[in-house]
C-alpha cells in the first residue's frame, strides 16, 4: 500500500469522460503522459493526432487553433504569445542569411523594427516598398526575395492597397506572401480567397490581442495557412523556438471569439459615423478611413470588402497644418472617453498622436500631409457620447 503522499498524486479516481457545456474544457500541461514506452517512442508532435508535450498543443489550444483557421478560411493554425511573435515566427520559418524580405513602408512599425534589428543581425536584408504601387513591389523583388509582407489597411495611415494585385506580383515570381490580417480579422475579407476567386495570400498572421480578445487584456497571435508544406515549416520553427501560448489566455480567447462578429460590426459602425462627422470639421484636413470615399485606397477597399461592407473600428485624422503639434497634443490630453494608449479592439476607445514624417522613408513614397496625425481606435461606447468627447476636445485645442 502506497503512502498518502504518493496516493494523493497517483489517485485511482477519474471523472466520467463526457462533460458537455458551452465552453470547451481547459487542459493545462507541460507534461503529457504516454501509456507505454512504445507510445512514447512513436510520438509525432507535428500533427493533431495526439499529444506529446504542452508546448506542442493541448485539447484547449487545438480547439482555438481550429476555430481560428475556420475564421480566416485556412486549414492550419499555430498560436504564439503575441501578434509580433506571429510576425517573428514567419520570419524565422522562411528567412535565412543572404535572403531578402520586402515590407510595405506603411507596415506595423515593430515589424519594420524586427527587420532592422534581429533580421539584419542574422544577415537578412529588407527593402521597403510602396503598398499603393504594385509596380514598385514588382521592381523591388529580386532573386534574393523569399518573403513579401502585405497589410490592409496600412498601419496608422489606413491606406487600402490593391491586395490582389500585390499578391499576383508575388505569385508570378514564386515568392511567399504573408498578410498581417489584424485589421481584417478574417471578417472584412477572406485572406485565402479574395472575392471567391480562389486567389489569396499564402500566410495570414493575426494579432489576437485585438478583436479576437476584445478585452484589451490578453496578448496572443496566430499564423494561419492553407498550405500543408508552409504549415510544416512554420510548425518546425514554432517547435524549435518554443513559442507557446498560455492556456489561461487561450481560455479567454475561446470565451470572446464567438462574439467577434457582433463586436467588429459595432466598432465599425461607430468608427464610420465618427470619421464621417470629423470629415466635416474645419479643424481636420483629411480623414483616413478606407470606407470613406476620399480616403486613399477607398476603391481598393470597395473592391475587396464591398461584399461584407466591413471596415474595422480604426481611423486616423490629419489636423489642418495651422494647428501646432502642441495644440494637437492638447486635443488628445483633453479627451475623456478616448484614453491614451496603444493597441485596439477592446471596449474602451483609444487615441494616439503620431509624427508620420519620422515613421516613413521619403525615398519610397512622399507623405503628402503637413499636419499632425491622430489615430483613433473606437471602442464599444455610445456614439453620441464619443462625438461629444471629440467636440469638447476640439474646443479645448
Ligand atoms: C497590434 C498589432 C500587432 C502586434 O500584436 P501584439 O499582440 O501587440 O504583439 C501586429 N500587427 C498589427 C497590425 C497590430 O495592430
Amino acid at each position: 500500500m502506497s503512502k498518502p503522499s504518493t496516493t494523493l498524486i497517483h489517485h485511482p479516481y477519474t471523472p466520467p469522460a463526457i462533460f458537455s457545456a458551452p465552453q470547451p474544457g481547459v487542459f493545462k500541461a507541460s507534461t503529457v503522459f504516454f501509456a507505454d514506452v512504445a507510445a512514447m517512442r512513436a510520438r509525432d508532435w507535428k500533427t493533431k493526432a495526439g499529444y506529446t508535450y504542452g508546448l506542442h498543443g493541448t485539447p484547449t489550444t487545438f480547439t482555438l487553433e481550429e476555430r481560428l483557421a475556420t475564421l480566416e478560411g485556412g486549414t492550419e493554425c499555430l498560436l504564439v504569445p503575441s501578434g509580433l511573435a506571429a510576425i517573428s515566427l514567419v520570419s524565422f520559418a522562411f528567412l535565412k542569411t543572404g535572403d531578402e524580405v520586402l515590407i510595405p513602408d506603411n507596415a506595423y512599425g515593430p515589424s519594420k523594427a524586427l527587420a532592422t534589428g534581429e533580421l539584419a543581425n542574422f544577415g537578412i536584408t529588407h527593402r521597403l516598398y510602396d503598398a499603393m504601387n504594385p509596380a514598385d513591389l514588382e521592381a523591388k523583388i529580386s532573386h534574393r526575395t523569399r518573403l513579401v509582407w502585405v497589410e490592409a489597411a496600412g498601419s496608422v495611415t489606413m491606406e487600402f492597397p490593391n491586395l490582389p494585385a500585390l499578391v499576383d506580383v508575388c505569385r508570378a515570381r514564386g515568392v511567399v506572401t504573408a498578410l498581417d490580417n489584424t485589421w481584417g480579422a478574417g471578417l472584412a475579407f477572406a485572406p485565402f480567397d479574395f472575392n471567391g476567386t480562389g486567389q489569396g495570400v499564402d500566410i495570414s498572421v493575426h494579432a489576437l490581442t485585438k478583436y479576437p480578445s476584445g478585452g484589451g487584456d490578453v496578448l496572443m497571435g496566430s499564423v494561419v495557412t492553407n498550405d500543408e508544406r508552409l504549415h510544416r515549416a512554420l510548425k518546425l520553427a514554432h517547435m524549435r523556438i518554443g513559442f507557446g501560448a498560455g492556456v489561461g489566455d487561450v481560455e479567454t480567447l475561446l470565451r470572446s471569439l464567438p462574439s467577434i462578429g457582433l463586436r467588429y460590426a459595432a466598432h465599425d459602425r461607430v468608427a464610420r459615423e465618427l470619421a464621417g462627422w470629423l470629415n466635416g470639421c474645419e479643424e481636420i484636413a483629411q480623414v483616413l478611413h478606407p470606407a470613406l470615399e476620399d480616403s486613399p485606397g477607398h476603391a481598393n477597399w470597395r473592391a475587396l470588402c464591398g461584399a461584407t461592407d466591413l471596415a474595422a473600428g480604426l481611423f486616423s485624422v490629419v489636423f489642418d497644418e495651422r494647428y501646432s503639434a502642441e495644440q494637437v497634443d492638447r486635443f488628445c490630453d483633453s479627451l475623456r472617453l478616448f484614453r491614451l494608449g496603444y493597441s485596439w479592439g477592446g471596449p474602451i476607445s483609444l487615441v494616439v498622436p503620431y509624427d508620420i514624417g519620422l515613421m516613413r522613408d521619403a525615398s519610397v513614397a512622399r507623405w503628402p500631409y503637413k499636419g499632425t496625425l491622430v489615430r483613433f481606435s473606437v471602442g464599444l461606447e455610445d456614439v453620441d457620447d464619443l462625438r461629444g468627447d471629440l467636440q469638447q476636445a476640439l474646443v479645448q485645442m
